[in-house]
């Protein structure tokens, strides 16, 4: 029986997984989730130990994929995860385990990094972002139709997004970026893809304002329509889904019997990456605990703490040097609150409901009791911590780790249990984020082969003012 996707505020039509990941919310306003969780045994993960990343993505997804035929959705993974495609970080390394694990020693010993950032664009965004790629080109291709991919980035997102959907059948990307806001690399990264589907629009304003844009042309339902508008945000079920198989490969990397609980670290923004955890899980994962990092910007440090979620208005939130976790309220966390208060629609209607009216919701003290039980903890950590954490580690044991990273190792090492595994998911290169590397360690971080001189590449941006009617026009412009 084919898997049903439920939104977390009550609409029950049946979807399928492959009518939900063209979408990006229900209509309800909630977001999709699948009615129950697939189950994975003890004897099912124990034969999994020796698959390629390929093929346990294979055997991961076609339990949530259950409407793609398998022979279709083995090659997708399969074209999608080789050491082709993930080869791009780390220089002269063996790339063919895709997300292998650093074990660190000393201090930091039980500790391991689970590395994800080896894709194109060097952060672990490329994991599910180049999977979602290839699944959209194979059923654009299985229905027909174009899709016109519109979205706003600080960085990462849109980066991942047009390495993926580079050169794809039936698919173009509109990016809006903040003009004179991203550093030089992503600058670089984003605007020097000549393919002719890839379409750069910097936004005469900051972040907020192209995301602004990109809602108000969402909202336009007509034009919307007409123009075959889709998203590629954090929400999309089919990231979700993709970034859940690398926490069975981490499992796999670091247990050495059956059962064996490991521990998680992850540096959190809009709660996908750790929420992938989550449901792996919830599947049967022997995941022990899952450790929400935050940077300044603490809204979910404080939701664990306290039960109460505060979401944060402009001027509350801050720009730090772990910029990919700058958030002011957490987009996906309303899937793992709705699997809190047993997927109760009502209930979790009233919570966002009080968001929107007051800013924020309280759980109930049996609620933050289910939460306490559900093995999430949290952590912060602030400049100084992860210019330190830096330092520590490269002067302890050569190894070079990006800011966001360093939020996650900061507050791993403040949770890690004896005798449990801790893996610390890698978010991004160090290449990515030089300003902060150089004044944490005083050094240039090394810039893998694919990128040496990228800075100097010619660019390719259209520059406009941040107002929808003039993206609008363009975007017409330009689908025929
Ligand atoms: C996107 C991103 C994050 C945050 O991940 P979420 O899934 O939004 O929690 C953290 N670090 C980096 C480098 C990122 O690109």
């Amino acid at each position: 029986m084919a898997v049903n996707y439920v939104s977390t505020r009550g609409e029950n039509t049946g979807a399928t997984y492959s009518s939900i990941v063209l979408k990006g919310l229900a209509a309800d306003g909630g977001l999709f989730l699948p009615e129950a969780y697939p189950q994975v045994s003890a004897r099912q993960l124990e034969s999994w130990r020796s698959l390629s990343y390929a093929d346990l993505a294979f055997e991961v997804l076609r339990l949530f994929a259950d409407d793609i035929p398998p022979e279709d959705l083995k090659a997708l993974c399969r074209k999608t995860y080789r050491k082709e495609v993930y080869c791009c970080g780390r220089r002269g390394e063996d790339f063919s385990r895709i997300t292998p694990v650093k074990w660190l020693s000393g201090k930091y010993d039980g500790i391991g990094i689970l590395e994800l950032s080896n894709g194109p664009t060097l952060a672990f965004k490329d994991m599910a972002m180049q999977f979602l790629g290839a699944l959209f080109e194979y059923l654009l291709d299985r229905q027909g139709g174009e899709l016109n991919i519109l979205g706003a980035t600080s960085g990462d997102t849109g980066s991942a997004a047009e390495y993926a959907m580079r050169g794809r059948k039936g698919i173009r990307v509109f990016m809006l970026s903040p003009h004179g806001r991203m550093s030089d690399f992503q600058r670089a990264q984003m605007y020097s893809l000549k393919d002719e589907n890839i379409f750069n629009i910097a936004v005469q304003g900051a972040f907020d304002d192209a995301q602004d844009i990109v809602k108000a042309v969402s909202n336009d339902h007509a034009y919307k329509q007409a123009h075959s508008i889709g998203t590629v945000n954090s929400i999309n079920w089919a990231r979700i889904g993709a970034q859940v198989v690398y926490y069975f490969r981490g499992w796999l990397e670091a247990s050495s019997a059956s059962g064996e609980e490991v521990d998680f670290t992850v540096p959190s923004g809009n709660f996908g990456d750790i929420l992938a955890g989550w449901i792996a899980k919830q599947m049967g994962l022997p995941v022990g605990r899952l450790v929400v990092a935050t940077n300044e910007n603490d809204v979910l440090d404080e939701f664990f703490r306290t039960g109460v979620y505060r979401v944060r208005d402009r001027a509350h939130t801050y720009v730090t040097s772990s910029p990919s976790m700058d958030i002011s309220k957490a987009s996906n966390f309303e899937r793992y609150v709705s699997d809190i208060v047993g997927r109760d629609a009502g209930r979790v209607r009233a919570l966002w409901n009080d968001v929107a009216e007051k800013g924020q919701f309280q759980l109930t003290a049996q609620e933050f009791d289910l939460v306490r039980k559900s093995g999430f903890e949290s952590g912060k950590s602030t400049h100084a911590d992860r210019l330190a954490t830096i330092r520590a580690l490269w002067a302890d044991q050569k190894v070079m780790i990006d800011p966001h990273t360093a939020d996650g190792l900061k507050v791993a090492m403040e949770h890690k249990r004896p005798g449990v595994k801790m893996l610390t998911l890698e978010t991004a290169l160090p290449a990515k984020f030089e300003e902060t590397i150089r004044e944490a360690i005083g050094e240039k971080p090394e810039i893998p082969a694919s990128y040496e001189g990228i800075e100097s590449k010619p660019q390719f941006v259209t520059v406009m003012p941040a107002d929808a009617q003039r993206v609008k026009r363009f975007l017409s412009e330009h689908v025929q």
